[in-house]
């Protein structure tokens, strides 16, 4: 056997990097650690939530209703949006593999903001399109103007992140809607707007709401953060009906359960208990946000269920302090760290190693 003979893959795939999935926190002593690592929601499941979802695995020898009609309709209901216009998958990101698999190809190219969600790159990578990053502002936000400046003959698609992860700042709707008339009708904008429900700032964009007179809008939106169902895979688009049709042929046949659909309906019923669940939440980060500028830390505007500390290259000892303590956050070396708003407990333990770090 030479050389020439072992199995080859598409080239694109040489240089993707291996997703980094948030790290467990590790102790030996005994004392409890929690994860501030993967922006996950800390509250156990609704008893309502869990009994729907228990009483849909005694039918785990079937599959799952393909075209996800049930959940299909309770989202329609939920956002005054037709069926057509829905699309849902193994998760947001799911989602967007899906789209960008329908959208680009090699030579084409996809522009977003960075640093933002990790996500992005592999996905457009695997596709064989380009990635166009587009630095983030001093404050942390998206610069529209130097994404409007990279748009090319080529670009398929621009990823808009709001509130943007790692740094939580969320994109005002004047800024969007003069961004999108500038952008080309044949460019598809994603919205990914994963965090949606924690925001509390008025003028931010509403995807739900502008995507419906611009058929070159998708929005993304998960059950995974504000609803709690990270383990259970949900997420889902909406967008105009030639979109949400690219969406679903390249979906998975079968790739929601049963049990995540039931799950993800229940939620949609129980809603006001899981919203004032991230009420909670937003009142905790005010909290969290307070006592580190209390301390002294100038952190991004965030409207999401994690906070940005801007350490540069102090940012992989500070998340060593912090996993000492028992508790796991998410660094980016020589940029800063991404921690969740957890347990109060869980905060309290990583605040305490935030207002004695030097800076
Ligand atoms: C968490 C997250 C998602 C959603 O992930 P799921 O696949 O739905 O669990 C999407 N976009 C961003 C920016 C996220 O942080």
């Amino acid at each position: 056997m030479t050389a020439q003979d072992e199995v080859r893959f598409r080239p694109c795939l040489d240089d993707v990097a291996a997703y980094k999935p948030g790290r467990p926190p590790e102790r030996t002593d005994g004392r409890p650690t929690y994860k501030l690592s993967s922006n996950e929601n800390p509250y156990p499941p609704l008893p309502g939530v869990l009994a729907a979802a228990t009483a849909a695995a005694e039918n785990m020898n079937r599959y799952p209703d393909m075209g996800a009609v049930d959940l299909l309709e309770a989202l329609s209901e939920r956002f005054g949006v037709p069926v057509s216009d829905l699309a849902v998958g193994t998760g947001s990101v799911a989602v967007l593999y899906h789209l960008l698999q329908a959208a680009c190809a090699a030579g084409d190219e996809v522009i977003y903001a960075w640093r933002s969600f990790e996500a992005y790159p592999i996905a457009v990578q695997l596709t064989g399109a380009t990635s166009v990053r587009v630095p983030l502002t001093e404050d942390a936000r998206h610069d529209f103007k130097a994404m409007e400046a990279a748009i090319t003959d080529r670009t398929r698609v621009v990823l808009v992140c709001t509130p943007n992860n790692p740094t939580g700042p969320v994109v005002r709707r004047d800024e969007l809607l003069a961004f999108l008339d500038a952008v080309p009708s044949n460019v598809l904008v994603v919205l990914d707007e994963a965090y949606r429900e924690f925001v509390r700032e008025p003028d931010t964009v509403d995807g739900a709401e502008i995507y419906r007179d611009r058929p070159n809008v998708v929005v993304l939106r998960t059950f995974s953060k504000a609803y709690g169902l990270a383990g259970f895979r949900v997420g889902y688009a909406i967008g105009h009906p030639p979109v949400v049709a690219a969406i679903r042929k390249c979906a998975l046949p079968f790739g929601v359960s049963q049990v995540a659909q039931a799950a993800a309906i229940a939620s949609i019923h129980a809603e006001q208990e899981l919203l004032d669940r991230v009420e909670a939440l937003c009142h905790e980060r005010r909290r969290v946000v307070g006592e580190l500028e209390a301390a002294g830390w100038d952190v991004p505007e965030t409207h999401a269920n994690f906070v940005w500390m801007p350490l540069g290259e102090d940012t992989v000892p500070f998340a060593e302090a912090v996993q000492a303590e028992g508790v796991s956050v998410r660094p980016f070396p020589g940029e800063g760290a991404r921690v969740t708003i957890g347990e109060p407990e869980a905060n309290d333990l990583f605040l305490a190693v935030a207002r004695t770090w030097r800076q």
